[in-house]
């Protein structure tokens, strides 16, 4: 008798491969556990057991396994099958699935890279002959491939060795980026070390600071409370014992005489209390529960549509309760877990060590912890909050999936394949596990508000604030009109600079939101009319005054800005449009007594970078906080009390059929950030165009009118959820076998899909990092059978890369790409 696997490898082939096995090993092994493999001529790989079976494939003779790597399943069978739903629908290999499923270390292979951990030191005692032998080798290169250690160690399974010195830390396998997940900074302050003798400080106190009254004052109450409390003393307890501004304190810092730190709170090890216990629901929250759990009885996935600030995190952690007395796992996804700090705190506040969080920036350590905790269903990970790819994890007894903020556009993952969309993916994973989903917003994408009034999902709403604050109230202001009558300072109107210097003299906080980053987005020469253009991409320059250069944010190029034209030599640059950077730096110019600062990409790229914003802002050390649609995800500020959108237009003008839908979400989002306790907030929207009928929805609160309009043009336009889409791009450095090659893709696709097919087209960036790209849209009517359409996508797209000239093209398939 023979016996074979089917194994899964982490690489884009089709099928699965067919490895040859003793009778032993066919006994031992099951679906899921690890193997590692030869491929190829030289590669070894680490595969997943799919099948255990005994017919010996067709075509090629089977290679024996080289190993097995785990002695009990890794990957439990409704993963499989979950994998394997994703691959089909998505039109990737399940190879590609696991690969971004599985953490990095657990698929270690001939490409993998170690280095030694520089962190942890190592007794040579507590490592065995070969592992010494790599740990040696590693301190004589800085690097290895596993190949190398073969030949180090003259043996061909190193993978047992890799994974003992991993478990003892003694080794990283080679990570794209290692992030801890961030912890919390305060910001601290203490006198500096030249003042803090008894003289220094007299002479500060006596001489030094006479003429700076409110400085003086700021030091004696630091003083003061140092000597109480004998405690750190945060920068927000200082500005509020003291009665200052946070500018006070900066110019004392800028002097020298104070000193700032930051102490971390970390985040990750929960060793607190889950000493709060749930919130008594209001009457309202309380219907709206009862309506969920009514739902869930006749539907396995309802929407809870409530407004910003209504409390939705409430019900969740009720239902998260009922789900843990029930001993389930409960899964609850985040858009991105970076931007939600304030509610990972807040769950552990409830939970405890019971919440894990995963994100695939971590660790590869993490995620291995996480995984294994989430497999053998530890008390550790009993909710698992995560961003997308926490569907992708082992779950044991998944009684429940959260989706917060299910509108938001990052739960589709664009490159690299699989492209799958979270919130779909874990609607699969709960009816695998016949388990409910709970989808979350207070702007339902336009498809699951759809799918609510089909009857397809259940249906909550949630329409007054928590506590009965009124919903923001939100002005529209006719820039167009300000410009004319000359009220415009800068990128300010009247209008808002007067709201916000009544706001800050109440003293609460403003939130600026601009959807550009950087200073303005274009350079051009006021003589000649030429701008300056990215060398490898179709799109101009957006000028970065912080740093004085010209950047791409296609690809990253950069160059110092220009002080002429680079075509006719004239001085005169002008810069058009504006970005983050603009207007931090006006409302620096109009509130020079106020402390301002800017999130966006670029400020929160650092260590912490994030972090630090959203800490200061909390403990009241910035007044004006200037972003870009980062600030639009969930945060809960208690002191902000005006939102200023800066120019709604270029969100609505953007060219891609879901601009009005995402434009009223991101202003409504936005919007909710004002005014979340007690008093009304205020919103300003600058438009040129204030009859825009998204503008006049978003100012009246009107998300069903939205729904309805905008459904009215996808049913004329055919555009999804009306008709489904599935996106073509091809992608190759030279333009015309492009142009070629999406021609006759199109015409292909035409035979079978008639009008249904849309372009070739270029996008309005044509060309990325050197890249020519194309677009091909099939759209698809809900009667057309889903299965039988990517099946001819399929055949055709076999067909054009058997066409030699076609071959170096590269297609990427997107399906739902919105
Ligand atoms: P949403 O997620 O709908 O934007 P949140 O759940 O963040 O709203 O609630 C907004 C604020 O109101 C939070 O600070 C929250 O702690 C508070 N809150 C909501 N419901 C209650 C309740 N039942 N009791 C006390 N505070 C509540
Ligand atoms: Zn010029
Ligand atoms: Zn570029």
């Amino acid at each position: 008798m023979n016996y074979f696997i089917n194994v899964i490898l982490p690489i884009p082939l089709e099928q699965s491969f067919t490895y040859a096995i003793t009778q032993a090993e066919a006994e031992f092994l099951k679906p899921g556990m690890r193997v590692s493999v030869p491929f190829g001529k030289r590669k070894i790989y680490t595969g997943l057991v799919e099948s255990v079976h005994q017919v010996a494939p067709l075509v090629y003779e089977a290679k024996q396994i080289h190993q097995i790597l785990d002695e009990t399943p890794l990957v439990t069978a409704i993963q499989l099958k979950h994998w394997q739903w994703i691959a089909t629908y998505y039109m990737c290999t399940i190879g590609e699935v696991m690969r971004a499923a599985l953490p990095s270390a657990f698929i270690l292979e001939s490409e993998t890279v170690i280095s030694r951990n520089t962190d942890i030191k190592i007794n040579d005692e507590d490592l065995k002959d070969d592992e010494f032998i790599v740990y040696e080798a590693l301190h004589h290169q800085s690097s290895l491939k596993i190949q190398d250690l073969m030949a180090i160690l003259d043996k061909k399974n190193v993978l047992p060795i890799i994974k003992r010195l991993l478990e003892k830390e003694v080794i990283h396998v080679q990570e794209e980026i290692y992030e801890k997940y961030k912890p919390k900074l305060v910001r601290y302050v203490k006198l500096s070390n030249a003042h803090s003798s008894e003289e220094a400080l007299q002479d500060l106190l006596n001489n030094t600071l006479t003429r700076a009254p409110k400085q003086r004052d700021v030091v004696m109450t630091l003083f003061s409370i140092s000597a109480k409390t004998k405690q750190p003393v945060k920068v927000s307890e200082l500005i509020s014992e003291s009665n200052t501004s946070s500018a006070i304190i900066k110019a004392l810092i800028d002097k020298g005489v104070l000193e700032e730190y930051h102490i971390q709170t970390d985040r990750v090890q929960y060793d607190g209390e889950d000493d709060s216990t749930s919130k008594q629901l209001n009457n309202y929250q309380e219907t709206a529960l009862n309506n969920i759990i009514q739902s869930f009885e006749k539907q396995n996935i309802t929407l809870l549509h409530g407004v910003t600030s209504s409390g939705k995190t409430e019900l969740y952690v009720k239902l998260i309760e009922t789900q843990l007395s029930q001993g389930n796992q409960v899964l609850y996804l985040l858009p991105e877990i970076a931007l939600t700090t304030q509610l990972v705190e807040r769950l552990q506040n409830y939970f405890g060590e019971k919440v894990a969080v995963f994100h695939s920036k971590y660790s590869s350590h993490e995620r291995v912890e996480v995984w294994n905790n989430v497999l053998h269903n530890s008390s550790k990970a009993q909710i698992i909050l995560g961003a997308r790819s926490s569907v992708l994890l082992p779950f044991q007894n998944l009684g429940l999936v959260i989706v917060d903020e299910e509108h938001e556009s990052s739960y589709k993952q664009f490159d690299p394949a699989p492209r799958y969309h979270a919130r779909d993916t874990a609607i699969v994973l709960a009816s695998l596990f016949k388990a409910k989903t709970l989808l979350g917003s207070a702007t339902p994408s336009l498809e699951s508000y759809y799918n609510a009034q089909q009857g397809k999902y259940g249906l909550a709403t949630l329409k007054h604030r928590y506590n009965n604050v009124l919903m923001p109230d939100i002005e529209l202001i006719d820039i167009k009109d300000k410009h004319k009558r000359k009220r415009m300072t800068g990128h300010f109107s009247d209008r808002l600079i007067l709201e916000m210097q009544e706001t800050l003299k109440a003293g609460h906080q403003v939130i600026l939101f601009q959807n550009r980053r950087g200073f303005s987005p274009i350079v051009e020469c006021n003589t000649c009319g030429h701008s300056p253009q990215c060398p490898n991409c179709d799109v101009s320059l957006t000028y970065h005054q912080y740093k004085n250069q010209l950047r791409c944010h296609y690809c990253g190029y950069n160059s110092a800005m220009h002080k002429t034209c680079e075509v006719c030599k004239s001085v005169e640059l002008d810069s058009k449009g504006f970005g983050t950077e603009q207007v931090e730096q006006e409302a620096k110019l109009l509130f020079p007594d106020h402390n301002v600062a800017r999130m966006d990409l670029d400020t929160t790229r650092g260590k912490y970078g994030y972090e630090k914003i959203i800490t200061a802002l909390e403990q009241g050390e910035i007044d004006i906080l200037v972003g870009t649609q980062m600030l639009t995800k969930g945060l809960d500020f208690r002191n902000v009390k005006l939102v200023g959108v800066m120019n709604a237009d270029n969100m609505l003008n953007f060219p891609d059929f879901r601009a009005h839908e995402r434009s009223y979400q991101l202003m409504a989002q936005v919007s909710g950030r004002a005014g979340r306790t007690k008093e009304r907030g205020k919103v300003l929207i600058q438009t040129y165009n204030p009859f825009h009928r998204i503008l006049q929805q978003v100012s009246t609160n009107d998300y069903e009118q939205m729904y309805v309009e905008q459904m009215d043009d996808r049913h004329t336009f055919k555009y999804p959820p009306i008709y489904r889409m599935i996106k073509i791009t091809l992608k190759h450095k030279n333009y015309q076998k492009v142009n070629v090659g999406a021609d006759w893709y199109a015409k292909s696709l035409r035979t079978v899909f008639k009008t249904h097919v849309l372009g070739p087209e270029f996008p309005p960036v044509a060309r990325i990092r050197n890249q020519y790209l194309k677009h091909i849209l099939v759209k698809i009517p809900q009667k057309q059978s889903l299965t039988k359409t990517k099946e001819a996508i399929i055949k055709i797209n076999n067909s054009f890369l058997s066409i030699k000239d076609f071959r170096a093209v590269r297609v990427i398939l997107n399906v739902d790409n919105y």
